[in-house]
């Protein structure tokens, strides 16, 4: 079956129980048996929960994978993933994650013993390069956040196998609708089920989905051992916002491809990243793996912080806050918010400076979020008012 088609019905008959068309919430945290070890398949619902069954089967289905684990955060999905590994094996990671992610190894993990290096990863030299030492995992996520740089997934899946290692890719930004990882050579997928795949910023949640049965079964018994898994209502609305993921995922590419053009034609904007865009240094690559460039969008604005400030005033549509994927667009300054756990060096370094501005361009009318921009980026250039000066 097709994704829009998977995305409605895998994982989802109707309940057996009564027949509800639609998954009911199994608000329960423990099953009735009928004697000692005879049940339905149900204990407890740390263990297992029928609603998040129906997600975690779902999510599986959509990144044509064999096994979905669902987890409380994308957060709690990737220290999953990184509790496979043992003090003194290493990982090789993008050099452009997640804020949390990198707080996560370095703050985390580290400590514990493992270790990591972190590499320009859109170079699949330099990735190559890196795995010329032994290492248990690659970490990348693409497009990478919030530069949107975009790795080869290919030659990564690649390069890990010839070096022995696992590949995990975070593909919270793309989503199956656009790539899908599994397909491409990666042996782990996690997902922030917080932004595109629930989709309305209504909940936290995260996913591992990997093909691997003995895989699975590691990550099954630390998802129950560590218990960090989401309660039933929320598995229910990660499920409700599956089901329209393609269509939204079509709206979020064609409105953010709209606003990416009209960045990148004012004269406030010093520089814009966006995979749909041809002058994208990774634009080929994109276009091998992704079906489309997706609802992220991030600038460099001229003029460092104070042309942000005046940017983010301006804006009408566009709200400041944090997160993405939600069916609203949002704005971001990295610096200061998603990435403000980077430290100051780290951050410059690669790239996250001041005058950066990350869109989560959501599926309103185009013509208005064409309309906030263009009044914002004038507001931008603007030079502020000076006293004395002549008009
Ligand atoms: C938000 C996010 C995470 C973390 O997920 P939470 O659900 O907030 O814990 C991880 N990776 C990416 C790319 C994200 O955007």
């Amino acid at each position: 079956m097709k994704l829009a088609t998977l995305c409605i019905h895998a994982g989802q008959p109707p309940d057996p129980a009564t027949g509800a068309t639609i998954v009911p919430i199994y608000q329960t945290s423990t099953y009735t048996q009928e004697a000692i070890g005879r049940h339905k398949g149900y204990e407890y619902s740390r263990t297992g929960n029928p609603t998040r069954s129906a997600l975690e089967n779902a999510l599986a289905a959509v990144e044509n994978g064999s096994h979905g684990l669902a987890f409380a955060s994308g957060s709690a999905a990737t220290a999953a993933v990184l509790h496979l590994l043992r003090p003194g094996e290493r990982v090789v990671a993008a050099d452009d994650l997640y804020g949390g992610t990198i707080r996560l190894f370095e703050t985390v993990f580290r400590p514990m013993g493992v270790l990591f290096d972190y590499v320009d990863a859109a170079d699949s030299g330099k990735l190559r390069g890196a795995l010329e030492r032994p290492a248990r995992l690659v970490w990348l996520e693409t497009p990478t956040n919030p530069l949107l740089r975009v790795v080869d997934l290919r030659a990564a899946a690649n390069a890990a196998r010839d070096a022995g290692a696992l590949l995990a890719v975070d593909n919270t930004f793309a989503t199956p609708a656009l790539q899908r990882p599994l397909d491409l050579g990666a042996d782990v997928v996690v997902h922030s089920t917080t932004k595109y795949i629930a989709g309305h910023s209504d909940l936290i949640g995260g996913a591992v989905i990997v093909r691997d049965d003995e895989l699975a079964a590691r990550l099954r018994f630390l998802q129950n051992a560590e218990g960090a898994v989401p309660g039933p209502f929320d598995a229910w609305l990660a499920l409700r916002g599956l089901k329209t993921l393609p269509l939204r995922m079509r709206a979020h590419t064609e409105n953010a491809l709209r606003v990416a053009k009209v960045l990148s034609e004012h004269p406030a904007v010093q520089a814009v990243f966006y995979p749909g865009l041809p002058s994208h240094p990774q634009y080929e690559v994109a276009r091998s793996q992704m079906a489309g460039g997706g609802g992220m969008v991030t600038a460099r604005l001229r003029g460092g912080r104070d042309a942000v400030d005046r940017f983010l005033g301006a804006l009408r549509v566009f709200q400041l806050a944090e997160s993405l994927g939600g069916v609203e667009s949002l704005v971001c300054h990295p610096a200061t918010m998603s990435h403000a756990s980077v430290p100051e060096a780290a951050r410059l370094s690669r790239g996250i400076d001041d005058g950066l501005v990350r869109l989560s361009v959501g599926i309103e009318d185009p013509d208005d979020l064409v309309e906030d921009m263009v009044r914002a980026l004038d507001g931008a250039a603007a030079r502020p008012s000076c006293p004395g000066c002549l008009p």
